[in-house]
């Protein structure tokens, strides 16, 4: 296996950091124009899909090979790392031929584990930096099943880009950003470097800055967002993508926490949720004793394990309890259905078993 030439370490020295650029390529002028505006303050990796896989046929396809060499002019002309989108071992070959520094894989391929499989074969002996976007739909074993293929072959360079899960109901968000799904990924894979996309998830320019935020809030280490010289014209995406001077505004004002400044006040405060946690964990155990104690019950009275009244009864007792206390009533209820969903496992085991 070659040594990397780029390691995810280096470019995380930069925070956040930054992959910036047009969603396709389109001519050679709207890529060099856009590159030289990003580079002029400051952006080191500029972006661009020279492959586009779109949702209808008909829709901008992208430049295909041609696009590589305005890429590589990029990098000869402002220095800048170059990344593209590759969905199979023809675009990896190619990507890799034409000189581009980082590849990402996108969303509709991570889904696809043959996909996957065939990119991170290509890619045997060849170590660069490789973005995994998650895939559409909300699996994180998806999402970590397409990262583990890439570093069974070898692939050490690896890093994750959240840009969000579709949905059929479209509402504030392009793509739903489920920041849980991350998290989850975060908690399985400690030491995965996790870059946020906010063009994909907010779909809009006002909700770049907003998500970026948050996410640098939540520890993200990096963003990719997509700009354009002039927004309106682009091929693709012309509803998320924002000009580099609307990009170098948002970058003026995001505050990037340091991980590392771990207070005694924080200290103390987690400790106490460690302590809630360890009772809400106890009572938990405790309720669940009861629930069996009541399956034995119902089991002898030959009483049906569900009674959807009491339920009923509960949820609507609790909610509006949780509303006097100030706690979202949408996560009281998810909550309930979770404890509810269990109570009701361990009674049927009782049934079935006792
Ligand atoms: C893109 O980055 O332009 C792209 C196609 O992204 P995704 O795979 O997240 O839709
Ligand atoms: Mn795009």
């Amino acid at each position: 296996m070659s040594n990397p030439v780029i390691t995810i370490k280096e470019l995380v020295k930069d925070k956040p950091l930054l992959l910036a650029g047009p969603c396709s390529a389109e001519s050679r002028d709207q890529l060099l124009s856009t590159a030289m505006d990003l580079a002029s303050f400051g952006v080191k990796i500029f972006r661009a899909g020279v492959w586009k896989p779109r949702t209808k046929p008909g829709g901008f396809e992208g430049v295909g090979k041609e696009g590589l060499n305005w890429l590589r002019e990029v990098k000869e002309r402002t220095g800048m790392l170059t990344a593209t989108e590759v969905a199979n071992s023809k675009h990896v070959k190619e990507a890799l031929k034409g000189g581009v520094d980082i590849l990402w894989i996108g969303a509709r391929t991570t889904g696809n584990p043959f996909a996957v499989q065939e990119i991170a074969d290509a890619l045997k002996g060849k170590n660069i930096p490789v973005f995994v976007k998650n895939p559409m739909n909300a699996d994180p074993d998806l999402w970590i099943g397409a990262m583990e293929r890439l570093y069974n072959s070898g692939i050490t360079e690896v890093a994750a880009i959240h840009r969000g899960f579709s949905t059929y109901e479209k509402g504030l968000f392009r793509n739903l950003p489920q920041w849980h799904i991350p998290i989850e990924i975060k908690r399985r894979m400690p030491s995965l470097v996790m870059i946020c996309d906010p063009s994909h998830i907010g779909g809009k320019p006002e909700l770049i800055y907003p998500l970026s935020q948050q996410a640098l809030d939540m520890g993200f280490d990096g963003l990719m967002i997509e700009s354009h010289y002039l927004p309106s014209s682009a091929l693709s995406d012309k509803e998320q993508q924002i000009t580099p001077a609307m990009l170098r505004d948002i970058l003026k004002v995001l505050v990037v926490r340091e991980r590392s400044d771990c207070s005694e006040s924080l200290s103390e405060l987690r400790r106490e949720i460690d302590e809630m946690d360890e009772r809400l964990l106890d009572i938990l155990s405790k309720r669940m004793a009861i629930s069996r104690e009541i399956g034995r019950y119902k089991k002898e009275n030959n009483i049906p394990v569900l009674q959807p009244l009491r339920y009923d009864r509960l949820v609507t007792r609790r909610v509006s309890q949780a509303a006097e206390l100030m706690v979202d009533e949408e996560f009281i209820k998810l909550i309930l259905e979770a404890i509810h969903e269990e109570s009701v496992r361990q009674q049927i085991d009782i049934f079935n078993k006792e």
